[in-house]
């Protein structure tokens, strides 16, 4: 039979490539000594023996330790060992040993499997590729796949054993996402059909013991000691009013006194973090032009919407000056930044809130946990010792962070997860093997959303609409407005509309303090402007973009984001291939029409009825038809009248709560077109049910 392949570490004589038969580059050698050195070659033995013997591995490794990076490519060497024993030469084989390795963030799915194609000296989207909603780089030939935790749920709904992989990574585990939790209990499903596939969990915490139990304890847990220098924590005197600020001056101060070493910098979202990136810029260009002396820094931003050439830049050495980092999240433990000698921790995080009362979920900066402060310190101390600033008290640190982070089950929409669920075939979603299982009002919240959507029937199945749905990467609402939309003559255009309202914010705004510009940029914003709504003028957008045959200094002139509307308009494709599998038609009502718009409004409520809001004539203020909730419309809304009902996208709370994507609908509409839902009995008391009340006696 065929030799077994040379690998890496035995391959050092070799000058061949088992992967791709191509002679190794200089480079691939330099990196392999790098690589070697990480903590984790050292347990490499150990490791792989362990997953000989088991088939489920528990690994816990500080940050940095060489998990995501190394321990897939160990077992994709294991594996492909196996195989080769087992059935020489067989090449069709190949896609059978296919390792998956899962990742809570696209960031890090996109960035990691980047470094590994390059440390396995193969091109991306060949033999190592990765997988995030709308983006495939894998292909044929692909063995080792980093995806999100979301794609191999959407994956296992089409090949439920799972076959085209041998062996499974969940990384990031301790990070507790919805999609991660259910990819738990469903693999301890699959693992007993299947006594060939491998599951490693990997985790920075040492939660890893509960891991470990959901097993049955069976799982071998793996500790890996991380090389942590000291990292001395500095606490503030007193707790600060604006972390941002504060924040700016530490880091300002800290590149001004003390000595060599990168700076992490944590903040929560983009817009703070450009912002945050300027401020910084500036305060140090004032100080060189008050002629103090101070070194030259590079400030580089990280968060999850930058392009990919921008996120690969904080790995690239700034010889000659300081690196500061300015990330959200992502480097607590997705990403490692060698070098880093300084963190600043504000304390902050943004994350998912819900509030199954009001049936809302929302981004909220909310206070982080001590866990992750730990980790956040954790990132100062891996090349030398460092110092950690956290601008909060040591009172506070004790005292008010909750110890860990609620995981995402219990803080989510579950209709979405609970969808894909039913596909996965689990029907009993109440008893499912949850590690933590979701609070019951969240539970029913959800159930009672797909039942309303007509996704589910009165049994708690799955109907043919509802599976429908599943197929789509879109929240349950939007699903449903796309699949309804051939009924209201408008599916084009919500196809469109859905497209848009998948990517990130189409506007550019330019950098506070820009006055002019931002005049400019204000101006532009309002020539798309739809007065009947926010969906409408995301339409107008798409509609220009193409119009103006996808220019980027169209884009440019007009303030529109030309990455966003190239993305649209490829989940557009993607999405409309969906709706040609299920013969879903494309129409469009004609534009010179007095129908145009109000089919697209009412295609929108048929997805969306349930994110009503209503004008309370007595303040003045809108409450959503739901729940009774005081909502505001988001300032960046292009409705410059206060229609007396409208559908919204999301609510979103900051300081208040805030309705987002909001547009213009008529209270009849309701009735027609969500009968179901808008039955009296189904309301709070409340202006909007007495005018709905109305408007059912006059049609009577
Ligand atoms: P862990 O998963 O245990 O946190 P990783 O495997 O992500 O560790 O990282 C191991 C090493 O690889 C780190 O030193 C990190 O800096 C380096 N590394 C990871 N991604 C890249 C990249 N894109 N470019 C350069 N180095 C990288
Ligand atoms: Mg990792």
């Amino acid at each position: 039979g065929a030799a077994s392949p040379m690998f890496a570490d035995q391959a050092s004589g070799s000058i061949f490539n088992p992967w791709n038969g191509k002679p190794y580059s200089q480079k691939f050698h330099r990196i392999l000594d790098q690589r070697k050195t990480l903590p984790v070659w050292q347990h490499k033995e150990e490791i792989l023996d362990a997953l000989r013997k088991n088939q489920v591995l528990v690994l816990v490794g500080e940050t940095g330790s060489g998990k995501t990076t190394q321990i897939p490519q160990f077992v994709l060497e294991m594996m492909t060992m196996t195989v080769a024993e087992t059935t020489p030469g067989d090449d069709k084989r190949r896609k059978k040993m296919m390792v998956g390795c899962t990742q809570p963030r696209r960031v890090a799915a996109m960035s990691v499997s980047q470094r590994v194609a390059e440390e396995m000296d193969v091109t991306l989207g060949e033999e190592v590729g990765y997988t995030i909603r709308f983006e495939d780089k894998s292909g044929p030939k692909t063995v080792l796949n980093y995806l999100t935790d979301g794609m191999l749920l959407r994956e296992a709904t089409a090949d439920p054993l799972l076959r085209s992989y041998s062996a499974i990574i969940l990384d990031e585990a301790h990070e507790r996402t919805v999609a991660t939790d259910i990819l738990f209990g469903l693999l301890k499903r699959v693992l007993r059909s299947r006594p060939d596939l491998k599951l490693v969990v990997m985790s920075a915490t040492l939660e890893a013991e509960k891991f470990q139990g959901y097993f049955g304890g069976e799982a071998p847990l793996i500790k890996i000691p991380g090389r942590l220098h000291d990292v001395e924590v500095l606490y503030t005197a007193e707790s600060q009013r604006d972390y941002v600020e504060s924040a700016i001056r530490t880091v300002v101060q800290v590149h001004m006194c003390e000595g060599p070493g990168d700076v992490l910098l944590f903040l929560t979202g983009e817009e703070e973090i450009e912002d945050a990136c300027r401020n910084i810029a500036k305060e140090i260009g004032n100080l060189v032009g008050g002629g103090q002396v101070v070194g030259p820094a590079t400030i580089i931003p990280l968060y999850s919407t930058l392009p990919p050439a921008l996120q690969q830049k904080v790995f690239e050495p700034a010889p000659g000056t300081r690196k500061i980092v300015v990330s959200t999240n992502i480097a607590e433990t997705s990403l490692t930044i060698d070098g880093i000698v300084y963190v600043v921790d504000p304390g902050f995080v943004k994350r998912k809130v819900y509030d199954p009362r009001v049936g809302a979920e929302s981004l909220q900066v909310t206070p982080i946990s001590k866990a992750s402060a730990e980790q956040r310190k954790g990132r100062a101390g891996r090349t030398a010792p460092g110092k950690c600033y956290r601008l909060y008290t040591e009172k506070s640190f004790d005292e008010d962070l909750q110890s860990q982070t609620d995981p995402e089950m219990v803080r989510s929409n579950l209709g979405t997860t609970f969808l894909t669920m039913k596909k996965l075939g689990i029907d009993d979603l109440v008893h499912f093997d949850y590690m933590d299982p979701p609070a019951p009002k969240t539970l029913e919240r959800a159930l009672e959303m797909l039942y309303y959507l007509g996704a589910m029937d009165d049994e708690g199945n799955l109907t043919k609409l509802g599976r429908i749905m599943s197929e789509f990467p879109l929240d349950p609402q939007t699903a449903k407005a796309l699949i309804v939309s051939p009924q209201f003559n408008c599916s084009n255009e919500i196809l469109s509309i859905c497209a848009m309202l998948s990517v990130p914010n189409c506007f550019v705004r330019p950098p506070k303090g820009v006055a002019r510009r931002k005049a400019a940029a204000d101006e532009a914003k309002a020539r798309f402007a739809h007065i009947e709504g926010d969906h409408l003028t995301l339409l107008n957008i798409y509609h220009a973009f193409k119009l103006n045959n996808e220019d980027p200094s169209w884009c440019y002139e007009n303030f529109i984001n030309y990455k966003a509307m190239k993305s649209a308009d490829n989940v557009r494709q993607q999405l409309a291939r969906i709706m040609s599998r299920y013969n879903l038609r494309m129409c469009s009502t004609e534009f010179g029409s007095r129908d145009y718009y109000v089919n697209i409004r009412k295609a929108i409520l048929a997805g969306c009825f349930m994110q009503v809001a209503h004008l309370e004539r007595s303040t003045g203020r809108y409450r959503t038809v739901r729940d009774n909730q005081a909502v505001h419309l988001h300032p960046s809304t292009c409705l410059d009248h206060n229609p007396q009902w409208v559908v919204y996208n999301e609510c979103v709370v900051t300081s208040r709560s805030f309705i987002r994507t909001t547009t213009d609908i008529r209270g009849e509409w309701l009735l027609d077109i969500a009968p179901h839902f808008y039955e009296m009995e189904n309301l709070p008391e409340c202006e909007a049910k007495r005018v709905l009340k109305t408007l059912y006696k006059n049609r009577r």
